[in-house]
């Protein structure tokens, strides 16, 4: 596979520029979540006076709460290797095949790493 080492010709120089700033954002927004999020991602303190029906309730919510945690790392794990891969000029090329990436997508998901192709044939090969 041949590492391209020019920008992404399809996109404008203004579209890479909004797609650097969205992923600031995005990556700012990322951390902001999981700071919120962390000090109820602690285990669950039981309370005396629950009872038991709410302490599953509680430990129900704080499964669902480390799972979103943990889809949260996974995209901002990502928006820091789509931003590594703007300083290696990889980025807007899908990591798989090396195609471009449109700019719609990246517009949806700045982190994207794969083309729209790629993308599902991996989400099929996990079914
Ligand atoms: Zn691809």
């Amino acid at each position: 596979m041949v590492k391209k080492s020019t920008p992404n010709p399809d996109l404008t120089t203004l579209q890479r520029t909004e797609l650097e700033a969205d992923l600031v954002q995005l990556k700012l927004d990322l951390e902001e979540l999981l700071n919120i999020t962390e000090a109820n991602a602690q285990p669950v303190k039981l309370k005396d006076n629950a009872g038991r029906l709410s302490r599953m309730d509680e430990m129900h919510n704080q499964s669902i709460l480390l799972a979103n945690r943990n889809v949260t790392k996974n995209r901002l794990r990502q928006v820091l290797v789509a931003q590594a891969r703007i300083g290696k000029q990889q980025y807007g090329y899908c990591s798989s095949c090396d195609e471009n990436v449109a700019f719609n997508r990246l517009k949806a998901y700045p982190e994207a790493a794969l083309c729209l192709q790629c993308q599902s044939e991996v989400e099929a090969n996990q079914d």
